[in-house]
């Protein structure tokens, strides 16, 4: 499965105690993150990961792209709803192809533990 990983600056460390905690689950899977949530948590984890750009650079309109495309089956999106992003246009975009798409998608910390703990039991969304 294809899984994107990306986190506003504000939850950063919170996706990263998520790919530490599964760390096990997520190296079965194919990983892409925008660039510097992909940077930190290889860093943090030494999970491979392929890099877009960062988000308000367009990497969350290459993730995106491949979800037009049918190319991600499950996207980690944490989310900061206090702040203001300049990239707001780009966000939308891609939380609606989610929706366009039918693609799991988890906006917060809490909806990503039951799609990782899904995904850990092997049940699988397709
Ligand atoms: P980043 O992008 O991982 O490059 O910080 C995330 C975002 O703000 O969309």
């Amino acid at each position: 499965m294809k899984i994107a990983l990306i986190a506003h600056d504000k939850k950063k460390n919170e996706i990263i105690e998520l790919a530490k905690k599964y760390k096990d689950v997520l190296s079965e899977h194919e990983l892409y993150a925008t660039g510097t949530t992909g940077t930190l948590i290889m860093g943090e984890t030494g999970l491979k990961i392929h890099r877009m750009k960062s988000g308000p650079l367009g990497g969350d309109q290459q993730i995106g792209a491949m979800l037009a495309c049918g190319e991600l089956q499950l996207i980690i999106f944490l989310r900061d709803p206090l702040t203001a992003q300049p990239h707001e246009p780009d966000v939308s975009a891609l939380l609606r192809l989610c929706d366009v798409q039918s693609i799991p998608l988890a906006t917060n910390s809490s909806s990503a533990v039951i799609m990782l703990e899904a995904l850990k039991g092997k049940i699988y969304f397709d």
